[in-house]
């Protein structure tokens, strides 16, 4: 039986992503990976990726500037995603959040950004996706003070247990990545056996983190069903069934009916 499933995080238009673009989504449609989200994190990416859902109505897009190039770009491509989001022309605004794990940017205006993004989302409606690493305690308390009661899905999550509770008591969903399928991520195996299936979503964050029958290949959405596979294998059901229970979370959670 084929599956039907969202890659809920791929950097399609990223200039790491090698082309031929047109095959890459070939190969995910024939693997039962019927829509894409699609991460814009620039003024590049985000033209790629609107020009792309024109021709592939399947892909959708969000942005934002990620928490590592905030200090670079953050305040040059704010208002471009504001217009973007305004327009009903993204399903998400993300992945913003904090890495305090690279620093690449400065922790204050990390934090600023996500302030920012917080009032946008709220404002149009739209859920977050958060890219958080060694942020929790930070985020948690940003969010229990500015983003209460609003949806969000922590992105390519590698978090411990008891920060998988943080979210789930939040409310959110947890997107799980190939990383789950390496064999040193007995942890996160654990997390995935916890968390119930109608909070989690699969993505392969392409091009980056091959699961692991393809590592060392560039990563793309039609991996995804490994992850899936993995997933419904912890949680003790049939693949077709978590598929179908995590189509229902991404369909609840996008809204792909309303984009333009
Ligand atoms: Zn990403």
């Amino acid at each position: 039986m084929t599956v039907t499933i969202t890659d809920s995080h791929a950097h399609l238009t990223s200039v790491q992503m090698l082309p031929p673009l047109e095959e890459v989504l070939q190969r995910a449609l024939q693997k039962g990976v019927t829509r894409i989200i699609n991460i814009c994190t620039d003024i590049p990416s985000l033209e790629q990726g609107l020009l792309l859902h024109e021709k592939y109505p399947w892909v959708h897009n969000t942005a934002a500037t990620t928490p590592h190039d905030v200090v670079k770009e953050g305040e040059e491509f704010f208002p471009i995603v504001q217009r973007a989001a305004a327009s009903g022309k993204l399903v998400a605004i993300g992945e913003t959040g904090l890495d305090y794990f690279y620093e690449h940017s400065d922790r204050k205006v990390q934090q600023e950004f996500l302030r920012r993004y917080f009032a946008l989302a709220r404002n149009l409606k739209l859920p977050l996706i958060f890219h958080c690493r060694g942020a929790f305690q930070d985020l948690f308390a940003m969010a229990d003070s500015a983003y209460r009661q609003a949806p969000a899905v922590l992105h390519c999550f590698t978090g411990t247990l008891e920060e998988a509770k943080g979210v789930l008591d939040r409310g959110w969903f947890l997107s799980i990545s190939g990383i789950a399928t390496f064999k040193k991520s007995e942890l996160l195996r654990e997390v995935i056996r916890y968390v119930p299936l109608d909070r989690l979503f699969v993505e392969t964050d392409s091009p980056w983190l091959a699961p692991q029958s393809h590592r060392g290949k560039q990563n793309e959405p039609s991996f995804v069903v490994e992850t899936l596979e993995l997933v419904a294998c912890l949680k003790g059901v049939a693949v077709h069934e978590a598929a179908q229970r995590l189509e229902e979370n991404a369909e609840r959670f996008f809204s792909f009916s309303k984009v333009n």
